[in-house]
């Protein structure tokens, strides 16, 4: 189709309106994988123009939510030992286990505060440069999906990672995620996926070509401009009301059915696909990136021992009361949690899905999950 034709927001808001009145039975819940997703949804209040049947929900799309706890009690261990830890500015404030296990979860600034030497860096180009300067032992927390396993695999590949420096490999892969969220929840209320733009554009469009084949769930590769979004939403009701779910590419613009070739050998040549835990939800069958054999020099997995780090299956994810678990995986809203604004508040995290921008609790209290309507509500004072 002309995207020409559906370059006004009122006229796809009004197409999606109309294809929703259309379907009869229960409200359509239509899974928006990506944290990026989610902040132009909530950013431009495209939930609150929803018609009521028609229901947007988070997904596992934030790296760092997802990032286990007891890798960062690794990486807080190793830097109080005398390692240097760069880190993401993210991953800086990411809580580690929960009590029992700790009196209170510990981050990385917490670390830091008690002396350890811990750098935030934009990239790992940036913390090798760091450690050519100040040399010493230091250890890279990789954390990220398959949009940024490509820089990392490029270092590695192309000996760019210094002596005496290493990586803790914690990339994930997206796919498997998803089949697991379909597999888990066999009658899962969600009837559509917006699925990422940017890992996309490394896996290419054919990485989701099972949601629709599998398991009968119209999917749209989306990209992230409100219009992007609203276009997808009218797509996928469009396939619910014709019966006919399949794959749509509609972020033609950046990604390519066979995504970026190049990207997916050098990640190849540099690791492996392995069992995964993912924070909150245990180890998730080939979801994400060990180090192959050849690069044990750089692994820190190898280099300290932490073979346990690989298959561990963790009970102290979450603290008390937190529902990350079940917002990752569009079970419950961040408005769900009673510890939402009160215990758990973006300058003061609680669960790890407060912690990252891209994290939906984090967004929902940055910008509100209501949208401009309540929004305009509030400065009006009517609420
Ligand atoms: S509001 Fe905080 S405690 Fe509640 S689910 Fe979100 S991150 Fe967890």
């Amino acid at each position: 189709m002309d995207r020409g034709r559906l370059n006004s927001s009122d006229i796809i808001v009004a197409v999606i309106r109309k294809i929703a009145r259309s379907l009869s039975g229960e409200t359509v819940k239509i899974m928006d994988f990506c944290g990026t997703h989610e902040h132009t949804i909530v950013y431009s209040g495209i939930r609150s123009l929803m018609p009521e049947n028609v229901e947007l929900v988070a997904g596992p799309g934030c790296p760092v939510c997802v990032t286990p706890a007891h890798y960062i009690d690794t990486v807080i261990d190793l830097a109080l030992n005398g390692v240097r830890v760069y880190t993401y500015g993210d991953t800086y404030l990411l809580p580690g286990s929960a009590p029992p296990l700790s009196k209170k979860p510990r981050t990385l600034a917490d670390a830091k505060a008690e002396g350890a030497d811990v750098v935030i860096v934009y990239s790992l180009l940036e913390a090798i440069k760091h450690h050519r300067l100040h040399g010493g032992e230091s250890v890279f927390l990789a954390v990220g999906f398959e949009t940024t396993a490509p820089s990392t695999a490029s270092a590695v590949v192309n000996g760019m990672v210094p002596d005496g420096m290493t990586i803790l490999n914690v990339h994930r892969l997206t796919p498997p995620i998803m089949r697991y969220t379909f597999n888990k929840h066999r009658n899962s209320p969600i009837r559509g996926v917006i699925a990422p733009g940017h890992v996309s554009t490394i896996l290419g469009a054919k990485a989701w070509e099972f949601i629709p084949k599998e398991y009968g769930i119209p999917t749209v590769v989306a990209g992230f401009e409100p219009n992007d979004v609203l276009t997808a939403i009218a797509y996928i009701l469009a396939m619910l009301k014709t019966g006919r779910p399949g794959l749509v590419n509609q972020y033609k613009r950046a990604v390519k059915w066979e995504g970026n070739k190049k990207a997916q050998e050098l990640v190849n040549k540099c690791c492996e696909i392995v069992d995964a835990s993912w924070r909150g939800l245990g180890i998730v069958p080939e979801s994400g990136l060990a180090f192959r054999d050849k690069y044990s020099s750089i692994d820190a997995v190898y280099q300290y021992g932490l073979e346990q780090l690989k298959r561990k299956e963790w009970k102290y994810d979450l603290p008390p009361g937190c529902r990350c678990a079940e917002v990752t995986l569009g079970l419950a809203k961040p408005t769900d949690c009673p510890l939402f604004m009160k215990t758990c508040k973006p300058g003061s995290p609680y669960g790890p899905c407060m912690v990252s921008s891209e994290g939906a609790c984090s967004v929902w209290a940055r910008f509100g999950g209501g949208g401009l309507v309540e929004e305009i509500v509030r400065d009006l004072g009517l609420d």
